[in-house]
């Protein structure tokens, strides 16, 4: 699955679920690790806040061809399209934990 699936309600399913827009977005705990926070070259459009939290300087326009802080070039996709794939990090991933089924325990 790479996109996400929406209910006429707006409401879309993640983790086996049907859950709130906003509830799919607070599943990111903003560790950066997607955007090459660990891997020594991020793309360039991620920055890190006064509480050491990663964010994305162009968010809504972030789906497309980019570049990492050394000049290569790297796709951007919606993080749903990643949850099967490795990189760096991705133990820390909120998608990736939870996409067998949301556990909000954890
Ligand atoms: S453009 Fe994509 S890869 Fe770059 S920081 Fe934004 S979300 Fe991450
Ligand atoms: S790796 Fe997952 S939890 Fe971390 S910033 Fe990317 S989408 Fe959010």
């Amino acid at each position: 699955m790479t996109e996400l699936e929406r209910f006429p309600s707006g409401r879309v399913r993640f983790g086996g679920q049907e859950i709130e827009q906003n509830e799919f977005e607070d599943i990111c705990i903003h560790c950066g690790a997607c955007c090459g926070a660990y891997d020594g070259d991020p793309c360039i459009h991620l920055h890190r806040d006064e509480n050491w939290l990663y964010y994305c300087d162009q968010y809504e326009d972030r789906l497309g061809m980019q570049q990492t802080v050394s000049g290569r070039e790297m796709e951007c996709v919606s993080i749903l399209q990643m949850l099967d794939d490795e990189w760096i990090g991705d133990h820390l991933c909120g998608y990736k934990k939870n996409k067998s089924g949301i556990n909000r325990s954890c």
